[in-house]
């Protein structure tokens, strides 16, 4: 997943590949060199700033060649992913320490390092593998440069494709989301949907490996760290709970892109960068990461999917959203426990469903007011809701 230029999109495939028995262990040696070599190039662009492609070479070309075997091509593939690594983590406000690779790899710049060709993958350095599996439906695109990655045992292939946009189509209306720590709430004056978010069932998995960590950690030494199987185990349970996290986030965007396209609506958003934000200034806790995951994930898949599916997207300031009354634009107070009444017109309605509210009518005044303003809703609870079932919303009286 990534954005794409004006018109166009850029796709990653992936496709299983296996090479010649013969030369799995030369590939794999070459790979191991490539990270070795990467890391020691990232380090050098950061440190004397070198970001363009021809300081790069003089500082790195050759120490690439010789010191970490790689071939010419492959060196300068090298050099520009580590370019690419170094830009990305300067231009990033809360960058930790300097990005390293783990997994062997080579990056690889289409036609000058690589080709597909036939069912197979051929690499500079006469390597041939076979493509065991990959979605065909973008074949006729061309392709850009790829990633060949180890990973758990398997070597995997990620190709960019750039695929055309398709045309957005005429909106007849705005279907809002909202999320929380508990709940995505997708909707707008007619409808809404509740999907439980994954925070709660990845939390488990980080519970697990911090009990684990604990049981086998003493004052003296990390004994969980020293056992090779321990070790893994903790680590499965971190992985385990972003996958978690990253399945859901694909799974819900995707709903929401296919909901939005089925009635025609637009999918508005909030801007979820502040709330982003004053989540990292808290404690680190694992709720915390995880929730900051969630966010971040979201917006950037439910932009993808409304891309890739051409739904209008539009993203509204987040500013009162769920204090400000939907009817009148009075305060709302709250009444008990998520609900909120306004003491105005009477208006009163869950925490979330204000803000469905509130977001739909942002973004149709950004949209110009050209569709009807949404009608006023009915006031009884919504009941949550299991995965994508809706929930209609029933006729109720306004109390004015
Ligand atoms: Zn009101």
């Amino acid at each position: 997943m990534s954005s794409g230029d004006e018109g166009l999109l850029t796709l990653i495939i992936r496709m299983r590949v296996s090479p010649e028995p013969s030369l799995f262990k030369e590939l794999i040696s070459l790979m191991k060199r490539y990270r070795e070599g990467l890391n020691h190039a990232i380090k050098v662009v950061i440190e004397n700033k070198a970001l363009s492609l021809g300081k790069a070479h003089k500082l790195l070309y050759n120490v690439l060649k010789e010191r970490y075997g790689l071939h010419s091509k492959i060196a300068v593939d090298c050099y520009r992913e580590a370019i690419a690594i170094a830009k990305s983590w300067l231009s990033n406000p809360n960058r930790g320490r300097v990005p390293r690779a783990k997994t062997p790899r080579l990056w690889l710049t289409h036609r000058q390092s690589y080709r597909v060709r036939d069912g197979y993958v051929e690499i500079i350095g006469g390597f041939r593998l076979g493509i065991v599996g990959w979605d065909k439906r973008y074949d006729s695109y061309p392709s850009g440069d790829a990633r060949l990655l180890f990973k758990d045992g398997k070597l995997v292939l990620e190709v960019s494709k750039r695929v055309p946009k398709p045309a957005k189509y005429v909106s007849k209306g705005v279907l809002a989301v909202d999320v929380n720590e508990k709940h995505i709430v997708v909707g707008n004056s007619k409808t809404e949907y509740r999907f439980e978010t994954a925070v709660e069932k990845a939390l488990h998995y980080k519970h697990l490996a911090e009990e684990l960590q604990k049981k086998y950690s003493s004052p003296k030494y990390n004994a969980w760290l020293r056992r090779r199987g321990i070790r893994d185990r903790v680590r499965y349970f971190h992985r385990r709970a972003r996958n978690i996290v990253e399945d859901w986030v694909k799974k819900v965007s995707h709903e929401i892109a296919s909901l939005a396209k089925q009635h025609l609506y637009a999918v508005a958003r909030e801007d979820l960068t502040n709330l982003v934000e004053s989540l990292r200034k808290l404690p680190k806790e694992h709720r915390v990461s995880l929730l900051i995951l969630s966010y971040r994930r979201l917006e950037q898949w439910i932009d993808w999917q409304c891309e890739k599916n051409g739904v209008p997207i539009i993203v509204v300031e987040p500013r009162g959203t769920s204090i400000t009354c939907p009817m009148c634009s009075s305060k709302l107070i709250e009444n008990s426990y998520r609900r909120l009444k306004c003491s105005r017109c009477g208006f009163e309605a869950d925490r979330d469903t204000v803000a469905i509210l509130n977001i739909e009518m942002k973004a149709l005044s950004k949209m110009g007011g050209a569709l009807t303003t949404p009608t006023a809703p009915q006031m009884t609870d919504v009941a949550t809701n299991r995965w994508g079932e809706p929930v209609n919303r029933p006729k109720g009286t306004l109390a004015l």
